[in-house]
């Protein structure tokens, strides 16, 4: 047994779903892969195994989505839309009521630290769900004003796309399901939707409370299973309708290729390499707390990580000084001790691919302020020290998506140029702009190219303000009335009057 589930820290219905093997959900039912394939998931503190998962092969991707299809054509249709609210407001209370044990599964199964997990991923995820059960009664069409010659009744209706296959990665499983889950429901569709195979965790204990929430069979389903297998099974079934991933800018890249042969709907969340943009008149304290906690939450596993950070030449020294002092000071732990303050990182191949761009950094001639190493005091998991390095812009550290606790630091003199350099970039996720003058903060957020902007602020997400990115960065838009747009199809319908 896993040494984890002898902490005093586990709660005991966490140790009871961790003592049982993962299985794949499909029809309301927990069932085995038909090829009888396995894999482990891992405990990254500890860097050892924790649970077995039924592995999702092709075969039992068709079946996930045969009960999709026959949810879709059968029970899901003749529930009414304020009964379909009423399981979305229900599941939302049953993850509310279990939140403390969602939380200790993600922070077991991603590093995460219990406390980031209690603030963001439970409360987002619930409220997700809250806000798209709102939307269910309210998803109407227009009646038009069309000018053809005679007498018509033209109307639109708004209606669901069929069957959604979801795809999520592993920095917030839950949370992002929920992004894919909460929207394609409300609209009426059925999902067949594929964890990653580091984080299959959280969404299987979800599958327990869909059924306690009262969900049709085949409404949703869940197959863990790797990208190469379950997930091209997915993107490549002849009956989704739509495809909605979150993860790399190269697998997003690969699904849209793949989505021309049907013209399957797409959304992609992809990468970023986020600009944190410091003013001259910005305040220090903000700006210190906000660049740290724009790169060091969650590890720095976070799409819109603020990795490159815009110092102006006259503050460069004493912000990146207490910057780097504060990144010594982070206390970092295995994620379910109250004490921890940063993770580990998700696997050690991702730990490896963090240092080697550290080095790649410091080859480039960065230099190293703060870390730039493993901890290996916190833990013998995955632990690389929060790392704070002065670059240019043409290092590969400032240009690709290092997904991990690096910040580049980059000194500027003038606006102009320093919007001009944030925007230099293939991706488009987040930005921020810190200043004491808001004036001048929106005239610089309305310049950068990015999906979303935070003043004086980061890593602000809400059910309600859409989600996505420029470039790059993605393909549409989660969240906000914007997302249900990506989970319907909009039908006219002419009725001769005349
Ligand atoms: P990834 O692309 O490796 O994997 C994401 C998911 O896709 C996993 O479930 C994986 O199994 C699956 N997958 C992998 N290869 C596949 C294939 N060929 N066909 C179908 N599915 C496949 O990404 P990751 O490492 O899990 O996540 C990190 C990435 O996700 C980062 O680039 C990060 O920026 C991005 N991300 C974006 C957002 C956003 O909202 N824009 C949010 C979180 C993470």
């Amino acid at each position: 047994m896993a040494a984890i589930l002898a902490s005093s820290w586990v709660h005991d219905e966490v140790r009871d779903f961790l003592s049982r093997p993962g299985r794949l959900f499909i029809g309301n039912r927990w069932v085995e892969s038909t090829g009888g394939g396995r894999f482990w998931v891992k405990d990254p503190a500890a860097g050892e195994n924790l649970i077995e998962v039924a592995r999702a092969n092709f075969e039992d991707v068709d079946r996930a989505v045969k009960a999709a299809r026959k949810a879709y054509q059968g029970p899901w249709q003749r529930i009414t839309p304020a009964e379909r609210a009423r399981l979305l407001w229900k599941l939302a209370d049953l993850i509310e009521v279990h939140g403390q044990e969602f939380a200790e599964i993600e922070s077991i199964n991603t590093g995460k630290p219990i406390s980031e997990a209690l603030l963001a991923d439970v409360p987002l995820t619930v409220e997700h769900f809250r806000y798209f059960a709102g939307w269910v009664t309210k998803l109407s069409g227009e009646t038009l004003p069309v000018s053809q010659p005679g007498h018509y009744l033209a109307y639109t209706r708004r209606e669901p796309i069929g069957i959604v296959g979801a795809i999520v990665p592993w920095n917030f499983p839950l949370m992002i399901a929920s992004w894919k889950l909460a929207p394609a429901l409300a609209a009426g569709n059925t999902v067949v939707i594929k964890p990653s195979e580091l984080t299959p965790l959280s969404l299987l204990r979800l599958g327990d409370l869909m059924v306690e929430a009262g969900f049709p069979p085949g409404v949703v389903n869940i197959v863990p299973g790797y990208g190469m297998e379950a997930g091209r099974a997915l993107i490549q079934h002849p009956e989704i309708g739509k495809i909605s991933f979150t993860g790399s800018t190269r697998v997003g890249r690969e699904i849209l290729v793949e989505s021309a042969a049907r013209f399957t709907r797409v959304t992609l969340e992809l990468g970023g390499k986020s600009p944190n943009i410091v003013l001259p008149d910005a305040n220090f304290d903000e700006v210190v707390g906000g660049a740290m906690m724009g790169i060091f939450f969650n590890q720095g596993e976070v799409c819109c990580a603020g990795s490159r950070l815009f110092v102006p030449t006259s503050r460069f020294d004493a912000i990146v000084e207490k910057i780097s002092g504060g990144a010594e000071a982070v206390h970092q732990g295995m994620g379910l001790d109250p004490a921890t303050e940063m993770g580990p990182l998700i696997s050690e191949t991702h730990m490896h691919r963090v240092l080697e761009y550290i080095d790649s950094g410091r080859r480039q001639g960065a230099s190293l302020l703060a870390g730039g190493e493993r901890n290996r005091n916190a833990g013998l998991g995955y632990f690389v020290k929060p790392t704070v390095m002065v670059g240019t812009d043409s290092m590969q550290v400032a240009r690709e998506e290092i997904f991990g606790p690096v910040l580049l630091a980059l000194p500027y003199e003038d606006l102009d140029e320093v919007v001009r350099r944030a925007n230099d970039t293939n991706y488009g996720l987040a930005a921020a702009v810190w200043t004491e003058d808001v004036r001048n903060g929106i005239r610089v957020a309305e310049r950068l190219k990015a999906g979303t902007v935070w003043v004086n602020g980061y890593n602000l997400l809400d059910a309600t303000s859409p989600w996505g990115g420029y470039k790059m960065s993605g393909v549409g838009r989660e969240m906000g009335p914007y997302a249900l747009q990506h989970y319907t199809e909009v039908k006219s319908i002419w009725v001769n009057l005349g």
